[in-house]
């Protein structure tokens, strides 16, 4: 799966509809008259509204590179009123957010080897067992830089542009149990899998209770829960003393350089 998309990415960039031909084929699958209006909106990718019984059709641009499979899902939606971008839909536009930003972002090098652990054998352990090896998403050890927040540490995160797992640097030491860095991989692996859903709004939501029930399958939840709780003031000065030590040799480059 994880390849498949990667292919589509890089070698089919070219788009498969112009607007006629899109709004044509979406009709015919839906099996009613309906309108076509191509937004490059960056927030709402998606929304609809009947007016005289004529479905009025609101898609991002990216939807011009959609395949059959996914016009032919989105119709369906439609047609069963049931959410417009469930499914095939949401994973489509999940994988087709880079077309949204302006400026394409770059990946950066990857690092997984580090002190204690070697993320990369943390990652291939996680997608084996939780995953049945079908994920590819690149992984690295972050900086460390803008994500403490008030109240606690953001541990990992994912872009969803990049498809890229970041994982702290703070969790690179023995005194953190395996099994709860393990529980943050699985929670940004689980990121890259079910992908965000649009809200009423057409904001895009990505804690839903379906990832939370996911998440809560990581066999030892409530030990990592419990870890947490025990540690995280510890973890919050240990990343502090991270970020003092890239400071101070950022000072000592520059004095070198002077
Ligand atoms: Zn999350």
């Amino acid at each position: 799966m994880g390849a498949a998309r990667q292919l589509e990415i890089a070698f089919d960039d070219a788009p498969r509809w112009d607007a006629p031909s899109l709004e044509a084929a979406l009709a015919h699958a839906a099996g009613k008259p309906l309108r076509l209006v191509l937004t490059d909106n960056r927030s709402v990718l998606l929304s609809f509204r009947r007016e005289a019984g004529v479905l009025q059709l609101r898609l991002h641009q990216m939807f011009l590179h959609a395949p059959g499979a996914v016009v032919t899902a989105l119709a369906r939606n439609l047609r069963r009123r049931g959410r417009a971008a469930g499914g095939e839909v949401r994973r489509f536009m999940n994988v087709n957010l880079h077309r949204v930003r302006r400026s394409p972002r770059t990946m950066p090098p990857l690092v997984t080897a580090g002190r204690a652990y070697d993320l990369e054998a943390v990652y291939a352990d996680i997608n084996h067992v939780f995953f049945g090896d079908s994920l590819e998403v690149p992984i690295t050890w972050g900086r460390g830089v803008g994500r403490a927040r008030r109240g606690g540490l953001t541990f990992g995160s994912y872009d969803p542009v990049l498809a890229l797992i970041r994982i702290h640097p703070v969790l690179d030491r023995a005194e953190v149990p395996r099994y709860f860095l393990e529980s943050v991989v699985h929670h940004e692996m689980l990121h890259h899998h079910m992908g965000g859903v649009p809200d009423r709004a057409g904001r895009t939501v990505y804690h839903t209770r379906a990832f939370r029930e996911a998440e809560a399958r990581f066999p030892r939840h409530q030990d990592v829960l419990a870890w947490e709780k025990e540690n995280l003031a510890f973890l919050l000065r240990a990343s502090q003393a991270l970020d003092r030590a890239r400071k101070a040799e950022r000072r000592s480059r520059k004095r070198q350089r002077a």
